[in-house]
């Protein structure tokens, strides 16, 4: 079972792979958006990283729910609101319980990502982060490696898309051949819960 002690530390691993990946994902947003996602992603999870280290929360969702509300009031972008309701819902769905299986993570997770979608009225193939999320959650009935691969091929899968919500939108057609930022992150978020659960 999964306690706050393990979230808290897939937020920490977030940060730090968010750190290491920081250029890429800001080179990818200069393509096809303002430049500014590797900022943003880092700037919201030092603050993530800082208050669940300070106080730990006791449990698994208040730990989401916190790391949700962090991003949401530190990051000006869209990625902030988007990624910030990702983990508040799941934490949400969580509720207070002291340990939840891997299977109660993955219902809390799909309807986290359900909320990103209504949020940002957007669906898979739209080019975002729904791209690398969705599928993510659907390959973690299989287990958490197959929730970072999944992400990742997710991620990939967004080159050859054309943007139809967000800053890349805007491009059109010129959208097309690039990665999208958020899914890349995305990936970067699933590689970090397989990397904890090791
Ligand atoms: P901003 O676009 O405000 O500068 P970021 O650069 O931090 O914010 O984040 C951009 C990412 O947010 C995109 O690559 C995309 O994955 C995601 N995104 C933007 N709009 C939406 C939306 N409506 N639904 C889902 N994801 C979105
Ligand atoms: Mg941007
Ligand atoms: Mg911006």
């Amino acid at each position: 079972a999964l306690d706050a002690a393990f979230f808290v530390g897939w937020m920490t691993a977030a940060a730090a792979a968010i750190d290491r990946e920081a250029e890429r994902l800001t080179e990818l947003d200069s393509a096809i958006g303002d430049a500014d996602h590797g900022t943003n992603m880092q700037r919201g999870f030092a603050a993530v990283v800082k208050v669940v280290e300070a106080e730990p929360p006791a449990t698994p969702g208040a730990v989401l729910t916190t790391a949700g509300r962090q991003l949401i009031s530190s990051v000006g972008g869209a990625s902030g609101p988007l990624y910030g309701t990702l983990l508040r819902r799941t934490g949400k769905t969580l509720g207070d319980a002291a340990q939840v299986s891997a299977e109660e993570l993955r219902a809390g997770l799909r309807a986290g990502v359900e909320a990103v979608g209504q949020l940002g009225g957007s669906a898979p193939g739209d080019k975002t982060m729904l791209d690398a999320l969705v599928p993510a959650v659907e390959a973690l009935a299989a287990s958490f490696e197959a929730a970072a691969a999944a992400a990742e091929e997710g991620a990939r899968s967004t080159v050859p898309m054309l943007a139809k919500k967000g800053r890349a939108s805007y491009l059109g057609e010129r959208s097309i051949g690039h990665q999208d930022p958020g899914a890349t992150s995305s990936a970067l978020l699933f590689a970090a819960l397989a990397e904890v659960a090791k």
